[in-house]
């Protein structure tokens, strides 16, 4: 029999029909699979609406305890998951590897980099001080207090099951409001098992609740007005509906998209260090990381060279499944995206552009969703490959002559997540990073994801919002400011005045 897969809620593995609820059995069923194998590892039921206002509802009534709960108290909940997740992270490794495909090693650092956000709130203390003015005028003190939202949405996409719901939900959690996130429907059990470590961490019950879900259980949760602010990542169509549904409503939003990240290597860079930062970004994760590079614009010179180096270096790659130690690169997600993928790379037939390395055929199973890498030298704007994300292991070279030509293509693009630039010039470097219209810069570092103690977020199509995720902006996200200003007069000094106060 298939395994159910559970939702969480009041802090414990829950089936929709156990909540007691009318409509409880009439969600949409989805299957969930193993990319690497195609097989079956579980069924979920997308929460309705009625689910969905219980679970917010439940959500909201704990809120209001938790925010009641001494800064040092929450604080110890951080310091007690960061110990859980270093010392349990195999297990969940081994959950994101067989949802998700990735190796078990890419898995182990998508823990890590989660960790750094678990840690970061962990001085939760610290990032809720508010701010205080003395005798702004005679006797009046101000102060600037920092309240949480209320119940946060959370949404999440595939590519990262782990990290990106802990760079939501750590900060919002710490600030004193209650989660309900939505994981993606392609890898809904790596946050069960967050939430499970939260309770076990002493959350208390009902601050994590996870449902699972489609477009529908999604709207569903950003309309109830219990749903104080929402936080997505995913691709960019959904990022931008999601947005505008939100803030249409009046609500705070912040909707990270795609990417298409370009890679500068520069004549002076040194060649083979590009060229394995090239290999590590583009085919990393099967392509499915949103600071992916994707395209490398080889200036001048360089070109040959370049090209000849990925190549050599791509077809030395293992495609295999995630849990293998062999594997350097695990499959795509689904039969859908490798299927996209492959179509890709047979537009490239029949255009101006070489195909250097095909993954469409290679030693990898006959079973699961591979595709090996692949690159493509002269790449130019206008064709497919170049304009869509494609979101998997395929490497666009385009050439220019020079790197005014570089920067104006990067520019030009619609999509800013990250970018990087190789070079051993420390003026060309420093024009790069004034010029580029861009979220995130690397700068001979090819996947400049910042560390837990900034903030993570892309321009453009990129991010709809302003505000970027985890780090010191996500205090700023997932609280509202009050301003208090206090006077404590004398009797004496009582006194009537309908002049607008002055200082
Ligand atoms: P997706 O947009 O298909 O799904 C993301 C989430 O939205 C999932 O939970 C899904 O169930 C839900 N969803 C899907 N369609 C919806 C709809 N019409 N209305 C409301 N909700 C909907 O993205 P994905 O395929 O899971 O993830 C890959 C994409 O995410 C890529 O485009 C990648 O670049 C992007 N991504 C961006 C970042 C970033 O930081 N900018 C990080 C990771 C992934």
């Amino acid at each position: 029999m298939t395994p159910r897969i559970q939702h969480y809620v009041d802090g414990s593995l829950t089936d929709l029909s156990d909540l007691g609820l009318e409509s409880a059995t009439a969600g949409q069923r989805v299957l969930v699979n193993n990319p690497a194998t195609g097989a079956t590892i579980g069924e979920l039921q997308c929460a309705d609406e009625q689910c969905v206002d219980h679970v917010v509802r439940r959500a909201a009534a704990a809120q209001k305890a938790w925010n009641a709960v001494g800064l040092g108290k929450r604080s110890a909940v951080f310091f007690q998951l960061s110990h859980i997740l270093r010392t349990e992270a195999d297990e969940l490794a081994a959950i994101i590897t067989e949802e998700n495909g990735k190796t078990l090693p890419d898995a182990r650092g998508e823990i890590a980099r989660g960790l750094e956000n678990v840690e970061f709130c962990a001085g939760l203390g610290h990032h809720l001080k508010g701010e205080i003015a003395h005798q702004v005028s005679t006797g009046i003190d101000v102060e600037q207090l920092k309240q949480p939202l209320g119940v946060v949405a959370c949404i999440t996409p595939f590519n990262f099951p782990a990290m990106v719901p802990l760079w939501m939900t750590t900060a919002a959690i710490a600030a004193g409001n209650a989660v309900v996130v939505k994981p993606s429907e392609q890898v809904p059990r790596s946050v069960l098992w967050i939430a499970d470590a939260f309770t076990r961490a002493g959350l208390p019950d009902g601050i994590f609740s996870v449902i699972h879900g489609q477009k529908d259980t999604v709207e569903s949760l950003i309309d109830h007005p219990l749903i104080k602010a929402v936080s997505f990542v995913g691709s960019t169509p959904v990022a931008r509906s999601v947005y505008t549904r939100a803030t249409g409503l009046g609500k705070r939003a912040q909707a990270l998209g795609g990417a298409k990240n370009h890679m500068v290597v520069m004549p002076d860079a040194d060649i083979d260090s590009a060229a394995d930062a090239a290999v590590s970004a583009g085919f990393g994760a099967a392509g499915q990381r949103c600071m992916a590079v994707s395209v490398i614009v080889a200036v001048g010179e360089c070109a040959d060279e370049l090209v000849e180096k990925i190549a050599e270096r791509a077809r030395n790659l293992t495609v295999g499944p995630g849990d293998s130690q062999k594997s350097d690169l695990g499959p795509l997600i689904s039969a859908a995206a490798q299927a996209r993928v492959r179509g890709y790379i047979d537009s490239v037939e029949g255009s101006d552009a070489t195909l250097v390395v095909d993954g469409r055929t290679g030693e990898y199973p006959s079973e699961g969703y591979f595709v090996g890498p692949t690159l493509i030298d002269h790449v130019t704007p206008g064709m497919k490959v170049y304009d869509d994300e494609i979101f998997g292991p395929v490497l666009s070279v385009v050439r220019v002559p020079t790197f005014d030509d570089a920067v104006s293509l990067i520019n030009a693009n619609t999509y800013a997540n990250g970018v990087a630039i190789f070079t051993r010039d420390g003026k060309t470097a420093r024009e790069f990073k004034q010029e580029i219209e861009v979220g995130m810069v690397g700068i001979n570092v090819p996947i400049p994801v910042p560390v837990g103690t900034f903030s993570f977020g892309g321009w453009k199509n990129s991010l709809f919002g302003d505000t970027h995720m985890y780090g010191p902006e996500a205090f700023h996200f997932y609280t509202r400011r009050k301003v208090v200003s206090t006077r404590w007069p004398q009797p004496d000094e009582s006194q009537i005045s309908l002049g607008f106060p002055t200082h």
